[in-house]
């Protein structure tokens, strides 16, 4: 389907399912641009979780978020117990304009549910000129190094940096060795997953995708890994006043809807700090150093070819997926 096809599947679908205009858009903006950059683990596979958590009426599909400036770079929003694109879009120009005023800004996103990728936020404010950040913790997914039972979620963390004359440069990666969404899709296709990506209830590792899913992811690089998802449990859990992946599994209560908690984005504009000619030519350089060696690419190039690709010949979604849409609706 094209990409206003799919757009148009996934706001219709959300506004039955008892999402309000505003929130639906906002929603499948989302899950198409992750359609479109092929992230499928943050595409159209994510509605029917989003309709169920509306649907249960743990999520808010009629959120009003609020915005409240905390201190001089310190922004709060309260998404009102939605999920988190409509907060971002809201809290986007704020950011940006709060960013270039002093420096460095930060956004606290609390009561929301946040289902989706990092790309696009930071990636947003990278457009914009600005170098940004974000976290946020999940469900309780990772083990913490040396133990079998989870602690931590998945726990992304994205980073931007703006470029002149190409797209961002765009990280934007999972503390765990494999996001949960990846391998939920090798569980239903029926593919195992590698070795370093989870252990059983047992603690042994395993390559069976469902054994995983029972038992615990692992963070990649070993304690390194566990250290940055738990330095996001501390900034977009702790530090703001919102849940932990221990707390949010609880507020869910067995339900198996999707994380309610927060999020933190940074965004700093490079302009600010010294060297506001010359360090977009200064990153070029590091750029070229790596893209000089064969084999190398940077982070962010394969979504942005597969961007130029979903708008010219559209996306394919898997024909299992689609029935539980038309389902829903
Ligand atoms: P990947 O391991 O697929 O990719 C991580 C990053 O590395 C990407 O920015 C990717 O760029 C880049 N990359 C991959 N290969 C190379 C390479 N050869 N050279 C240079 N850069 C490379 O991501 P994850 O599986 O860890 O995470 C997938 C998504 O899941 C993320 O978007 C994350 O935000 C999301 N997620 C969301 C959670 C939530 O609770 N909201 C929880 C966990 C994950 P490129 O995109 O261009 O391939």
């Amino acid at each position: 389907m094209s990409l206003e096809e799919a757009h148009a599947l996934a706001t219709k679908c959300l506004l039955l399912n008892g999402c309000d205009e505003a929130n639906a858009r906002a929603a499948a903006d989302r899950m198409i641009q992750a359609e479109g950059d092929l992230c499928h683990s943050h595409g159209l596979f994510r509605l029917p979780w989003y309709a169920a958590g509306v649907k249960s009426g743990r999520a808010n599909g009629k959120a009003k978020p609020r915005l409240e400036q905390l201190a001089p770079a310190v922004i709060r929003v309260d998404g009102d117990g939605g999920f988190a694109p409509l907060g971002q879009a809201i809290a986007h120009q704020p950011l940006v304009d709060c960013a270039r005023e002093n420096g460095i800004a930060a956004l606290a996103f609390v009561n929301m549910f946040h289902v989706a990728a990092m790309w696009p936020e930071v990636e947003k404010l990278a457009l914009d000129g600005l170098c940004a950040f974000a976290f946020t913790p999940s469900y309780p997914y990772v083990a913490p190094a040396g133990g079998i039972k989870p602690v931590f979620g998945t726990n992304p963390m994205g980073f931007a940096w703006p470029r002149a004359d190409a797209p961002p440069m765009v990280f934007d990666q999972s503390a765990a060795t494999m996001a949960r969404g990846e391998i939920q899709i090798a569980a239903r296709d029926g593919r195992s997953v590698p070795d370093n990506v989870g252990i059983g209830p047992d603690g042994e590792a395993t390559t069976d995708p469902n054994v995983v899913l029972a038992g615990a992811q692992l963070s990649f690089g070993g304690y390194k890994g566990a250290s940055l998802a738990m330095m996001v449990e501390l900034l977009a859990g702790a530090m703001i006043g919102e849940f932990l992946s221990i707390e949010s599994i609880q507020d869910d209560a067995g339900e198996g809807g999707p994380p309610k908690g927060g999020e933190l984005i940074l965004a700093l504009d490079p302009a600010r700090f010294g060297d506001p000619s010359g360090f977009l030519a200064h990153g070029e350089k590091l750029f070229e150093a790596i893209l000089a060696q064969e084999g190398t690419r940077l982070p962010g190039a394969r979504r942005f070819e597969n961007r130029e690709k979903s708008a010219e010949s559209g996306i394919d979604i898997p024909q299992s997926l689609h029935e539980s849409i038309l389902d829903l609706m």
